[in-house]
């Protein structure tokens, strides 16, 4: 036997070696899915398997390049260079590009990123004269995007009467409108966004079979990771291309399927087996990433959840420690909890900062670790914030790199047209975007055609406009001859781009700079990376490609040691050996968002489980009593999910006493570490002014007061939370959940204290006072 299969255990060997055939591997955290489709697919080549005729795809293309790498380990580097593997967004934008003519695109189509499609609609309702208010670009984004998503085309949309009452009803009667001017806008520009990348791959293979046959022929094996959050634009894809020779095998957890509200759909993981004959379906029990305390807690978990396939997980792994649970008076305190307890870990066991991540609902609850980790010169990276493709003086160069490769890319055009200011107003870039539209030709149409049109714009206004469409050819010819970097390096001088950052002099300024020097070295990075393979042009146009789909997750190459700070969502996958799970109350996790059906509060409780099982060693969950929200400090109530796990689980580490009873002797609070800087850092605070915000000198004198404005932290409101009351032996209790009970037996002390409690219809239940949420009667 190969000597890499030794390293698989016999579950796990099992779909490694089932070579033909649909199958699939449902099976819980850290027991190995994506261990087995990696080894599965260097085993298939050892079978004779063309690397050419795989492809794999995954969550991230940094999960992708660290198979890959994995692989290449063990079959060469050479052979596994030919692995198709990315994300469906990457892999298929590779093939929109063979094919981009069958769609009436151009191959050098450009990829919108978020940021433009809001600009775009934004653009589309001014233009419009939609009232903003009721057209909110953000939400008219995500709803188009879910259209995509479903495959429902503008044609379909126009043909559903119940879509276009919904929309009316919504009060956004001219919701298909708009949806159709993105979609014409955008092909006019040459450009799809991130869901026709899933569309328009529908859209190729569905209307043309020959280029559907190519592919089946091709990708004779397909491999898919994390199957339970495929939408159904990316479902339709698999099963297109598998339908030939059914060499499909994906892995997933019904239970970690978090991504619904982007689209995810659960029943293509729960239906799989329905939609291919002869499955082989596999399980995998042993869980190999965390310790027995952190698996039975997850197992006790995701076991209140009704919807849900039966799985077992158990570790051979030690025992580990319990999880530790802390509560925090105020969301700042919590950061200073988490940034002292990784420093004493990190002291006490030698560890990196890398063996450490803090995972949070929502992204806005970052800040108050960073400030805690930055007081402790702990380095942190945050992931999912803007990508550093995101910020804007990177966009600006990109936006003409962008335009060299596709001069009809409007967004890109829009961007720079007047920057470095030109003399280019607002009302010239209006009226060159109706004539656009009125002649349907692309902005840089008009502007080339500018004297054989007519166009209400004065002729030393022409002339700018000509000086520019000059500038952007003159870059288009350096691209026949000059590589990706020195065209970039050209372009940032002659554009005037630097002079305009350097001009600024802040520093702001020096880092915007710094940024543009790093953009320029990943740029040589590439063209110097590229050489290396014989069939890369090491064009301007790959690189772009790259920069579009690159997320910061993708660019961290795991050369510098610092803590990771990421949102649940971005860490499926992923293992650290210490986790801390923050923010764990009520309306913050579970969501307010989300607990208005069961369904919505599964989903959440699966994303406590994702959080949960992504450490190995030691989990803590923490929980403030109040949280700055929306500017507001708000009292909270510990999560449901706490109290969910089982009590044998967990390690209560608060000190409470204190804490608990006098807030304002607490001295985290209001004695030495600038608690009202903490505080009034926040945006509004309803008591003041809001004029007094907007000047510097004002917010100081703001800082210097006292917090009289504070509420003070008062007990949680809510259900009571019984641990600090009188109950006694033979109280009579109503449990939220459990109904009525008796109490036959008290036990512990302070946060600890526990009671046994019969209910009338739920037998003997121990319940850890601080968290049940019990009333005496
Ligand atoms: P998730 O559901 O979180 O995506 P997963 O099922 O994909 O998890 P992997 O990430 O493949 O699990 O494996 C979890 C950890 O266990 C990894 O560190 C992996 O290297 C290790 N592991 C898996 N199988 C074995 C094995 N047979 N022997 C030793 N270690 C293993
Ligand atoms: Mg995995």
């Amino acid at each position: 036997m190969e000597t890499y299969l030794s390293q698989l255990n016999d579950a796990q060997l099992a779909p490694t070696l089932q070579k033909d055939g649909p199958m699939i591997v449902i099976a819980g955290a850290g027991s190995g899915k994506t261990r087995v489709l990696t080894y599965r697919i260097a085993y298939l080549m050892s079978q004779g398997v063309d690397s050419f005729n795989i492809l794999a795809l995954t969550f991230t293309n940094k999960a992708a390049r660290e198979m890959k790498e994995r692989i290449a380990t063990i079959v060469g580097t050479s052979e596994a260079k030919n692995l198709w593997m990315g994300t469906f967004h990457s892999v298929f934008a590779k093939i929109l590009r063979f094919e981009a003519d069958r769609l009436g695109y151009p191959s050098n189509f450009t990829i919108y990123d978020t940021q433009d499609s809001d600009r775009l609609i934004a653009s589309i309702i001014k233009e419009m004269n939609l009232d903003k208010d009721l057209y909110k670009y953000k939400q008219i984004r995500s709803r188009i995007s879910s259209y995509k998503n479903s495959l429902i085309t503008v044609k379909a949309y126009f043909q559903n009467p119940e879509l276009i009452e919904a929309d009316a009803m919504a009060r956004r009667p001219k919701m298909g409108e708009i949806y159709k001017n993105y979609v014409d806008r955008c092909f006019k520009a040459g450009a799809m966004d991130f869901d026709d990348l899933l569309l328009k791959t529908n859209e190729l293979l569905t209307r043309f079979p020959d280029v559907l046959a190519k592919y089946q022929d091709k990708f004779r094996y397909i491999l898919v990771d994390e199957y339970q959050d495929t939408n159904h634009s990316q479902y339709l894809i698999v099963r297109a291309l598998s339908d030939r020779f059914q060499n499909i095998c994906v892995v997933g957890d019904d239970a970690q399927s978090i991504y619904a509200f982007r689209g995810a759909n659960i029943n293509n993981i729960l239906n799989f087996q329905k939609d291919y004959d002869d499955v082989k379906l596999f399980r995998l029990e042993q869980n190999y990433r965390s310790t027995k305390n952190i698996v039975n807690a997850a197992n006790s978990i995701i076991d209140k959840n009704q919807t849900k396939l039966d799985k077992v997980v158990w570790t051979a792994n030690d025992e580990g420690a319990k999880i530790k649970v802390n509560r925090s008076l105020t969301d700042g305190d919590e950061g200073r909890f988490v940034a002292s307890s990784i420093f004493e870990n990190k002291m006490q066991n030698q560890l990196r900062n890398s063996d450490f991540a803090v995972l949070y609902r929502t992204n806005a609850q970052s800040r108050a670790i960073e400030d805690a980790l930055r007081k402790r010169d702990i380095p942190y990276r945050i992931y999912g914030g803007l990508s550093f493709y995101q910020r804007k003086e990177i966009k600006d160069v990109l936006s003409y790199l962008r335009l060299i490769i596709n001069p009809a890319d409007e967004e890109a055009l829009k961007r720079v047209i007047n920057y470095p200011a030109r003399g280019i107003g607002q009302t010239t870039a209006d009226r060159l975007i109706v004539a656009a539209n009125g002649y349907n030709r692309s902005i840089f149409e008009v502007l080339q055609n500018i004297d054989k049109i007519e166009i209400n714009i004065n002729s030393g206004t022409k002339n700018k406009l000509k000086d520019f469409v000059t500038l952007i050819e003159s870059f288009q010819v350096l691209n026949q001859t000059a590589n990706a970097f020195e065209l970039a390096e050209h372009v940032t001088k002659a554009s005037g781009l630097i002079r305009e950052f350097n001009k600024d002099g802040t520093p702001e300024g020096v880092a915007r700079m710094e940024n543009i020097e790093e953009l320029l070295n990943g740029i040589k990075d590439f063209v110097e990376g590229q050489k290396e393979l014989a069939d890369s042009t090491a064009s301007l146009a790959e690189f772009l490609e790259d920069v579009a789909l690159a997320t910061d997750l993708d660019a961290d190459k795991g050369d510098s040691d610092h803590v990771a700070l990421m949102t649940i969502h971005l860490a499926k996958g992923l293992e650290f050996p210490y986790v801390y799970i923050v923010g764990l109350e009520e309306d913050m996790f579970p969501s307010a968002m989300s607990m208005n059906t069961r369904s919505e509060l599964e989903e959440e409780r699966r994303l406590f489980y994702v959080a949960l099982t992504r450490a190995e060693k030691q989990a803590y969950l923490t929980y403030a009593l109040s949280r700055y929200r929306w500017g507001k400090l708000i009292d909270s109530e510990p999560s449901r999910f706490i109290e969910e796990i089982d009590e044998e689980f967990l390690d209560i580490i608060t000190p409470i006493e204190e804490r608990r009873f006098n807030p304002m002797l607490d001295s985290d609070i209001f004695g030495d570490v600038e608690p009202n800087k903490i505080r009034f850092k926040k945006p509004v605070q309803p008591t003041f002014n809001k004029k007094q915000f907007k000047t510097e000198k004002a917010s100081e004198k703001i800082i210097i007061s006292t917090p009289k404005n504070l509420k003070p932290v008062s007990k949680t409101n809510g259900s009571t939370n019984l641990f600090d009351s009188k109950l006694t032996v033979g109280n009579i209790v109503e449990h939220l959940r459990f109904g009525k009970g008796e109490v036959v037996k008290i036990e512990g002390v302070g946060g600890d204290t526990k009671a046994e409690i019969k209910f009338d219809k739920g037998g003997i239940k121990k319940l850890l006072l601080r968290f049940a949420k019990l009333e005496i009667i």
